[in-house]
């Protein structure tokens, strides 16, 4: 007869069942997220190497521009070098002074946060809630009402005397932000808006592309987002202005002449190459593929842990459409999480843990912050499964 502690099963060893069932017939290693190229991607580049136009300008840089732009439906797509460049440069459009903060989610990727500091300015971190994992917009609010005051040239911070200049809230793991009480929050304080919809590619909120919010929302391309350009990322606005002075700015502010070598700012260089856009524009070919194939990976998950005790599927927000870059579980107790990580490692499928908040990163740990009880519960009980599309299509 067995005694109990031999019967029981711990969480890891269950979730590590449910993955093997859901994942069953995948390879013996597992990544948290693999590119996958299957139709244009070889005709493109070799047609950039046949004719020479590999580098800053090209056909194909402008064609992935206008196909992304009306993917997202925007008015305007400007690829960049990736997505912290994208950041960088649309923070610069914005007209970010140094010292001036920003609010920002602790929960995200540490890029985020760097582009921020490389403008000299501040980051203000606020917290994050369920069901989106993104900017708690009634905490922020009440927040604000504290430590912010309205004067007649913006918002500032009465603890810092530092002025307030924009919030920038991310799209979290594919999960579309709450676009309506955000834009209301930053309608409330004049506070302009700039989106992280790296791993957003696909979402939408409320019937609509969540790419129109706000003045200007940043891609990335990298190896492991949806689609890739290598490295790669892209600035989307409906604002002809913004889009205008951001092309600009990308490509060391040259003023545009037949044959005069002008500049007439401290421009980045910060364009995409043609190579990499023609690897994007096949890659964008594939979009609606990658996505149906990541939700039928995203619904065989969610089927799995219905039934589960000790952990929750994040499934996407009411009104919204998620693009599951990342599939993601809850665990309920978080002493729980690192055994499920290491025998879920060991077996071969890389899960991660939630990227370390930023405010406890030490170049981070004393930057002006609100209440992150919320942010530090998520980010101690998040794992992110593997999520690639490949999964997904093995399922049918
Ligand atoms: C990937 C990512 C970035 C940065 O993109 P890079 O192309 O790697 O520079 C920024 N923010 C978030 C939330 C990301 O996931």
């Amino acid at each position: 007869m067995l005694n109990n502690n031999e019967k029981k099963i711990t969480p890891g060893g269950e979730l590590l069942d449910i993955v093997r069932r859901v994942l069953a017939g995948s390879n013996d290693i597992n990544p948290l997220h693999e590119p996958l190229f299957e139709g244009n991607e070889w005709a493109y580049i070799k047609d950039c190497l046949d004719t020479g136009w590999v580098s800053s300008v090209g056909s194909y840089v402008d064609q992935f521009e206008d196909a992304l732009a009306e993917v997202c439906d925007v008015r305007h797509a400007i690829l960049t070098m990736n997505g912290t460049a994208a950041l960088h440069a649309a923070m610069s459009v914005l007209g970010i002074q140094r010292d001036e903060e920003i609010l920002v989610p602790s929960l995200t990727f540490v890029a985020t946060t760097n582009a921020i500091s490389y403008m000299g300015a501040v980051p203000h971190f606020v917290d994050s809630s369920l069901p989106d994992l993104s900017v708690d917009t009634n905490k922020l609010r009440q927040y604000l009402g504290h430590v912010a005051q309205k004067r007649s040239d913006g918002l500032y911070n009465i603890q810092t005397g530092r002025k307030i200049a924009a919030l920038l809230p991310v799209h979290l793991y594919g999960h579309a932000a709450k676009l309506d009480a955000i834009q209301e929050l930053a309608d409330e304080f004049h506070l302009p808006l700039l989106y992280d919809g790296a791993e957003a590619l696909g979402c939408s909120f409320d019937g609509r592309s969540v790419f129109g919010a706000g003045e200007m929302t940043t891609l990335s391309f990298n190896g492991n987002k949806i689609i890739t350009t290598g490295g790669g990322g892209a600035i989307l606005t409906n604002s002809d202005s913004l889009a205008q002075k951001a092309k600009h700015i990308t490509t060391t502010a040259k003023v545009p002449h037949r044959w005069r070598l002008d500049h007439d700012a401290i421009g980045f260089n910060y364009r995409m190459p043609n190579i990499n856009a023609a690897l994007g524009l096949a890659q964008l070919e594939q979009l609606p593929n990658h996505l149906a194939d990541k939700r039928k990976l995203a619904q065989a998950y969610e089927k799995a842990f219905a039934e589960c005790s000790f952990a929750t599927f994040l499934s996407e927000p009411e009104n919204t459409i998620s693009s599951y870059w990342l599939c993601t579980i809850l665990m309920h107790q978080a002493s729980e999480r690192g055994s499920a990580l290491e025998m879920l490692n060991d077996a071969g499928y890389l899960c991660r843990p939630a990227w370390t908040p930023m405010h406890q990163l030490p170049m981070y740990e004393n930057c002006p912050r609100m209440d992150l009880t919320g942010t530090e519960d998520l980010a101690a009980r998040i794992i992110n499964l593997p999520s690639s599309v490949t999964l997904g299509r093995a399922l049918s």
